[in-house]
């Protein structure tokens, strides 16, 4: 099949040529006449499936079938769980839609609002948002969106998963009604099932990746060693195998800092991204590591979500997420579109029983190899894990809350869950743990928030990470309940009349 066949311009077609795409992915041959058609869609895709290309290009051919007169208006608005990704879907819209003249922008917190203003004055086909931003332009009447056709919820798993339920409510209740959903998620909670049935009308159901299966093509490793001989065996290992291109998960920004430093002392070159580092270092670290001058990124999980490299050959996890679900999304960062890739876990004995539940929530058993040299201790005892940063403990953000206590924020101003929020200066909004910034800051930080008012013993279970106050993307898991995902076996994804 080509994308031709498919009814994409040949503008478009071009565009995807010159990019080195030959066959539509299996998400893009099902999606793009989907949306072609004109109707809702409900896709359950992974990231790393190509299903960016799978809205955007028929997004393109839609617009440049009936072309605005006069000037630009957004017909199509993009929303999506964090700045990288809204960053990375605008790129695509530009790299696909490049003889096209359709024109894009994207919009995020953390940086300047008045360039954006700027460039939206010039005219926007596209825009691609975070939610939070979003809303500031609409409150400052900088945003136009009553001429939107398409709306597209990039993520929105993660999007509720980061509580962005009631800001996505509010830009829902300000587009015009009549206009075509896409809605894409990599798993299906309640939540989701609830958001798609009040938003979508009679879609195109297309699910291509099994819920929470793990890319078939990565090869995954376990490699036990002592806690305090981590970084020695990563080292080791990107040394001895000769390792360019790595990606490096820790849990909290603190260790991340750590292992970046340790690293770059052993000659690799390394940098950490996570939240409390300002976009423009961030942006820069990943550049550097796309070009191939860094060796080693090394990422707290919020931050690295939506970074898209091409055949990323490693993912090591430094550190076991304590969410068993990351560990599906951080290996999903290697072989993607088909690509083979390596994903090696370095497990300590704390770490056990949480690499346990992954092994359980993606019904394997993942290959054990001790490294000679690197044996842990037998007789070692588990200690308690830590689990954010020690530089951070105990800072609220300046955050709004869900209501009903479980709180949900922002870094910068979106912050802390119903128990650690507090601090805020910022406009308070809908109840629960603060206010949000008014500034440039917006940081879509987050917290699972239990929704019930649990208390210290549950927060201990499910702590947060990189606690409050960051200045982006940083994810704070507290309280019990709420939607903390289970290592449950997955439902089918649809269900025929479920709607
Ligand atoms: P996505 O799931 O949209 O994040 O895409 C994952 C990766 O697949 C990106 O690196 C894309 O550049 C790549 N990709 C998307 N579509 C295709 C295609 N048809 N052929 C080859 N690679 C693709």
């Amino acid at each position: 099949m080509s994308f031709s066949s498919l009814g994409l311009s040949e503008a478009i077609v071009r565009a995807v040529s010159e990019h080195g795409y030959t066959t539509p992915t299996p998400i893009q041959a099902q999606a793009i006449p989907a949306v072609l058609n004109g109707g809702d869609l409900l896709a359950g895709a992974q990231t790393g499936t190509g299903k960016t290309a799978g809205f955007v290009l028929p997004i393109l051919q839609r617009l440049t079938a009936t072309p605005t007169e006069g000037k630009r208006k957004i017909r199509v608005l993009v929303l999506t769980p964090t700045r990288e990704l809204a960053a990375q879907v605008e790129e695509s819209v530009r790299t696909y839609g490049k003889y096209t003249g359709i024109k894009s922008l994207v919009i995020f917190g953390g940086v300047g609002i008045n360039p954006q203003i700027s460039a939206m004055r010039q005219g926007v086909d596209i825009l691609v948002a975070t939610p939070g931003r979003l809303l500031d332009h609409h409150q400052q009447r900088t945003v136009d969106l009553s001429h939107v056709e398409i709306l597209v919820l990039d993520e929105a798993d993660r999007m509720l998963d980061m509580g962005f339920i009631h800001d996505i409510k509010k830009i829902l209740a300000i587009l015009p009604k009549k206009r075509q959903n896409l809605l894409f998620s990599a798993t299906f909670s309640d939540d989701i099932k609830r958001l798609a049935d009040s938003l979508l009308d009679n879609p195109a159901l297309i699910e291509v990746a099994r819920r929470n299966s793990t890319v078939e093509m990565i090869t995954q490793k376990v490699h036990p060693v002592d806690r305090d001989k981590k970084k020695e065996l990563l080292t080791h290992l990107i040394k001895q195998n000769n390792w360019h291109q790595v990606l490096v998960f820790t849990r909290t920004k603190h260790g991340a800092n750590r292992l970046a430093e340790g690293l770059n002392k052993s000659g690799i070159t390394a940098l950490a991204i996570h939240g409390n580092k300002s976009q423009s270092a961030r942006t820069k670290a990943l550049a550097e590591f796309k070009t191939g001058d860094l060796a080693v990124l090394v990422a707290t999980d919020i931050a690295a979500r939506g970074i898209d490299i091409d055949q990323l050959p490693h993912v090591v996890n430094f550190e076991i997420p304590n969410v068993p679900e990351d560990y599906v999304h951080r290996i999903g960062r290697t072989g993607r579109a088909g690509a083979t890739g390596e994903a090696v876990s370095l497990v300590c004995v704390d770490e056990k029983k949480m690499f346990n539940d992954i092994e359980r929530l993606i019904k394997r058993d993942v290959e054990i190899v001790v490294v000679p040299g690197f044996e842990p201790d037998p007789h070692a005892k588990p200690q308690p894990i830590q689990m954010r940063s020690q530089d951070h403990q105990g800072r609220g953000g300046q955050g709004r809350g869900r209501p009903g206590g479980g709180g949900q924020g922002q870094g910068q101003g979106r912050g802390a869950s119903g128990g650690g929020g507090g601090g805020g200066q910022g406009k308070p909004r809908s109840g629960g743990g603060g206010g949000r910034s008014s500034g440039g800051g917006q940081g879509n930080q987050s917290s699972r928030g239990g929704s019930s008012g649990q208390g210290a013993g549950q927060n201990a279970a499910r702590p947060p990470r990189e606690g409050g106050g960051g200045s982006a993307n940083t994810s704070a898991r507290s309280g019990g309940g709420g939607t903390t995902r289970t290592a449950k076996p997955a439902p089918a994804l649809f269900r025929k009349g479920t709607r």
